[in-house]
């Protein structure tokens, strides 16, 4: 093994690593945001990054997300995360060894999990090298899927939002319209359609919207025209930056609860929705069932834990929408209020 292992420093992080290894031919960053409540923990993504700059960008936005995402989800958790810069058609088990050499620098302080285009089998490599890791699904004690467990988050995220809204949290006769019917999108339209809401759904795979048609007499509507929709919440639950200055001004709905990851194109999409009043549920504070799964995971996992602190982001989320009606403020911007005053303790 011919691994080189490079310090960046970089303001408000505790510790950056740039690892290369000739052999594997590995080149990855791993980036400790912060580590006040506890161990970092976020996962590892692979990407053919355009340059080594553009991989550090992402890995330090993604950390520092993480630290938020713990945080405000009241888990003892710090923020890290973890990228590997390459073509994952060319993944190989000296490239995930590698890595797993170079997480083991960390001694427990970062502990990686699964992320964009890293499966059970690349993680299950990295175990071989460095037990710091969790989700591994299919081993004893792993959490599994955590996509159920983010669904449940994320319809908790929406009863507190119709609560807020017409001060009962029924979602029965609520029109829900949900972009992605994927993994965690299609559980939530479960949820929806066992609460008695209607269902609108969109996705590009059409075999998942018939499914969804048949089994939940959800109505189908064209990928770019749920924007126009006059229905009451807008789940988004297959990209990020669909909340943006050309969809905004077109949005009838009173509030978007969904479990995408960075939902607001800007921050400055934030403050638009807010003028228009309609109810932004923070997305990293919606979708942390997955986290939280995780964390559960790393005290020997109970599903039953897992469950009803995922129940807990109903309280969140009230909290967030009390908060910001008081101050006036947009809900992001409170959100992140919140999460700072658990991470730096200025409570
Ligand atoms: P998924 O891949 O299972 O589902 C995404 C769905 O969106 C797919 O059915 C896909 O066909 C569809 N889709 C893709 N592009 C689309 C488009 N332009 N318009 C409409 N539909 C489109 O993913 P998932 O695990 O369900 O996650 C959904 C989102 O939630 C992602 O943004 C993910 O990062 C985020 N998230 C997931 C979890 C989790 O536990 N799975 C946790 C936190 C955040």
């Amino acid at each position: 093994m011919a691994l080189k292992i490079q310090e960046i420093k970089e303001k408000g992080f505790e510790k950056v690593l740039f690892a290369e290894d000739s052999q594997s031919g590995l080149s990855a960053i791993i980036a400790i945001h912060n580590t006040n409540l506890g161990p970092a923990c976020g996962g590892i993504r692979m990407l053919p990054y355009a340059s080594t700059n553009e991989a550090l960008n992402d890995v330090l936005r993604l950390a520092k997300g993480m630290s938020y995402k713990s945080a405000l989800a009241g888990i003892n958790f710090g923020g890290g995360k973890s990228v590997i810069i390459g073509n994952p058609a060319e993944k190989s088990p000296p490239l995930f060894h590698a890595f797993g050499d170079f997480l083991d620098t960390f001694k427990g302080k970062y502990i990686a999990a699964k992320d964009m285009n890293i499966d059970s089998s690349d993680l299950a490599l990295v175990k071989q090298k460095c037990r710091h890791v969790l989700g591994v699904e299919g081993e004893p004690g792993t959490s599994g899927d955590p996509s159920p467990v983010t669904a449940l988050g994320v319809f908790r995220a929406l009863e507190a939002t119709v609560e807020f809204l017409t001060g009962s949290r029924k979602v029965n006769g609520l029109k829900v319209a949900v972009q992605g019917i994927g993994h965690v999108g299609y559980s939530l339209a479960e949820y929806v359609k066992k609460s008695g809401g209607e269902l609108w759904v969109t996705d590009t795979n059409m075999k998942t919207v018939e499914k969804a048609q048949k089994e939940l007499g959800a109505r189908f509507v064209p990928l770019e025209e749920i924007y126009d929709l006059d229905c009451d919440i807008f789940a988004p639950c297959a990209r990020g930056a669909v909340l943006n200055e050309s969809t905004i001004p077109r949005l009838k709905f009173k509030a978007v609860v969904g479990a995408a990851n960075n939902q607001l194109a800007t921050p400055q999409d934030g403050i638009r929705l807010h003028e228009r009043k309609i109810l932004y549920a923070p997305d990293y504070a919606v979708n942390s069932g997955g986290i939280i799964n995780i964390f559960i995971e790393s005290k020997g996992y109970d599903r039953n834990q897992a469950l009803s602190k995922t129940d807990e982001i109903y309280r969140t989320m009230r909290e967030v929408f009390d908060r910001s009606k008081k101050t006036g403020r947009p809900t992001f911007e409170v959100a992140d209020q919140l999460a700072e005053e658990r991470l730096y303790g200025k409570k």
